[in-house]
């Protein structure tokens, strides 16, 4: 992902948030008409400022930028530069797991929230908001935005090693990771497979997974779950796989 560009946009005429990969695929079977959505793309958080489109490339994939012209709300993480995984895993690392727990639950709470439940004096207020990172220096105080990425969207070999709220809403399965060599006194280790939906097959499909050492997770396979996690991807082979900064930094919940 390019610094400063948006993976989902605010959709004005349905009033909910979408992956620019439908506004690659009208691109690509319109040949290049997207008249669908011009003029209707807004940021995905304040819903204010709006975007503007790039096609993919064989050198890039589609991505969206906001217009100059045009301005955040007041509040909205994104009037922030991106902080670095430095600054992120820093941030976390210095965090207790509550902390993080709470971050991430919030995070959630804003991200798939009924229009109705959170109000503008809320929505504007810098310190509630989770993906605001402050930090105090002696002299003065910084503020950036922690970035998101979308399980349902693309996981790419370019956004390798780069920390990020990765969050969707998915099914969840607990595998025991089979030890070469194991001893018999070796407590299990487990793995958590996230599963996306995708509409094309009409399926559950084992999108990703993450190691959970020793901890197995209660899950019910069949229940849908919201989950956010602080992470960043690694390959093996050709599946990308997420590390959690930490074993505590994933939070998820059935979905309601
Ligand atoms: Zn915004």
């Amino acid at each position: 992902m390019t610094r400063k560009s948006f993976e989902t946009f605010y959709y004005l005429k349905d009033q909910s948030v979408h992956n620019v990969q439908i506004i690659q695929n009208e691109y690509k079977n319109k040949n290049g008409n997207i008249l669908l959505y011009k003029g209707y793309i807004r940021c995905p958080e304040c819903k204010t400022a709006e975007l503007s489109f790039t096609h993919k490339t064989s050198l890039r994939k589609a991505f969206l930028s906001k217009l100059p012209t045009s301005e955040h709300a007041e509040g909205c993480s994104y009037i922030h530069n991106y902080a670095s995984n430095k600054k992120l895993k820093d941030f976390v690392g210095n965090m207790n797991n509550e902390k993080i727990r709470e971050r991430l639950e919030s995070a959630l709470n804003r991200l798939y929230r009924s229009q109705d439940t959170l109000s503008l004096n809320n929505q504007n207020n810098n310190e509630k908001n989770p993906f605001i990172l402050r930090t105090n220096t002696s002299t003065k105080i910084m503020h950036n935005c922690i970035p998101r990425k979308s399980l349902n969207g693309w996981l790419d070999r370019e956004d390798e090693g780069n920390v990020y709220i990765f969050y969707g809403e998915v099914k969840l399965k607990v595998e025991e990771i089979i030890r070469r060599n194991s001893t018999v006194s070796e407590k299990p280790i487990y793995k958590l497979i996230i599963r996306t939906y995708r509409k094309k097959e009409d399926q559950w499909i084992d999108k990703t997974n993450i190691y959970r050492n020793t901890i197995k997770d209660d899950i019910d396979e069949n229940a849908i779950y919201q989950i956010a996690i602080f992470g960043h991807i690694e390959f093996y082979k050709e599946y990308p796989q997420i590390k959690s900064e930490n074993l505590y930094s994933i939070f998820f919940r059935e979905k309601a």
